[in-house]
């Protein structure tokens, strides 16, 4: 699915980088992501509401039809949820503290900024949060 469509320019290295310099990069792709969720999230609704309406009332069938309800909950709970993690990354580069970890306020690196554009940690303190607690985990790689 949906690949980038844009070849962005190949490492110009920064000596000093400053990831504010980054931040319209960022922010089209955060924007290109929250795009695609809810896209997703509403052809998941669809697909709910396709499964509820065919629902054949047929007892035999009832739980395939629930297992695929789950799934595409599943789908949209995963789906809500980055989009919650989009609109905090949004709003971290409102207040020019986007790409700084949140635990020790080194700067973020850009790779890890590009496969995860909405990271709050850097890879240690990410690592070290989901070892204290699960929940820190960040929803699946892409
Ligand atoms: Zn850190």
């Amino acid at each position: 699915m949906a690949q980038q469509a844009t070849r962005v320019s190949t490492s110009h290295e920064l000596s000093t980088p400053d990831i504010r310099d980054h931040y319209p990069e960022f922010t089209q792709r955060l924007e290109a992501r929250r795009a695609e969720l809810l896209e997703a999230v509403r052809t998941a609704r669809a697909n709910l509401d396709e499964q509820v309406m065919d629902s054949p009332g047929d007892v035999g069938d009832e739980s395939v039809v629930d297992t695929n309800a789950d799934y595409f909950l599943n789908r949209a709970n995963t789906n809500q949820r980055e989009l919650v993690e989009i609109g905090d990354a949004l709003e971290r580069m409102h207040r020019g503290v986007y790409g700084i970890c949140e635990s020790c306020e080194n700067p973020i690196s850009i790779e890890r900024l590009r496969k995860l554009p909405y990271a709050r940690m850097d890879v240690d303190c990410q690592g070290a949060a989901e070892r204290r607690n699960p929940l820190y985990r960040v929803p699946p790689k892409l």
